[in-house]
């Protein structure tokens, strides 16, 4: 069994741990704890609310211990906020949180919370099905380093991007039915 954690300090995580549960030989295992996070193969970072997850990352003294694990290859994705806690750069903030992944987001780009939707794509690294993907106030990347390979682009912004082992989307597959964003994290990266 592969044990895959999902960060549980604030956001989504109940929701990813039930598309877990859907995947065959998969442990998922909630993370609170520095002795957790050792015991994990890979990790998501939920959606939720970036600010609060980086400041929780800091109080469990959890950030660095994650940096380190992430540093040393740990597959690791961030959906939606937890893209933004990987971002080496946030615009408009001096500092970032885990600050590992070569691309620049800009928070809540499409707005406020009722500007949320949902489209239907292929990303073709995935799968080359139609998937949906639901954006909550969702931050999209506007630059990246030349180590980070593009998945999805709309309207010329980057909504999923990958680096290394480092995945970031800026979209919340844990909030439908398809599990083809997880299948691929958790078998192919
Ligand atoms: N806008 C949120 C933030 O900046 C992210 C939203 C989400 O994760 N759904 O943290």
């Amino acid at each position: 069994m592969k044990k895959v954690g999902v960060l549980a300090l604030q956001g989504s995580v109940e929701e990813h741990i039930s598309i877990l549960k859907k995947i065959e030989g998969i442990e998922p295992i909630k993370v609170k704890t520095r002795e957790e996070l050792m015991e994990v193969d890979r990790l998501i970072i939920p959606g939720g609310e970036s600010t609060t997850m980086g400041k929780l990352l800091r109080d469990f003294n959890l950030l660095n211990p994650l940096v380190d694990r992430i540093k040393d290859g740990m597959p690791v994705w961030g959906t939606c906020a937890g893209m933004i806690l990987l971002a080496k750069k946030i615009e408009g903030s001096p500092e970032g949180h885990l600050m590992v992944m070569d691309i620049q987001v800009r928070r809540n780009a499409y707005g406020r919370q009722i500007y949320s939707f949902m489209i239907r794509k292929v990303i073709p690294e995935f799968s080359n099905e139609k998937i949906p993907l639901i954006f909550i106030r969702a931050p999209y990347i506007t630059e990246i380093g030349k180590n980070v390979t593009p998945l999805l682009e709309l309207d010329g912004h980057i909504l999923a991007a990958k680096q290394e082992n480092m995945l970031a989307t800026s979209f919340h597959p844990e909030l439908t039915n398809n599990t083809v964003v997880h299948d691929y994290f958790c078998n192919k990266m």
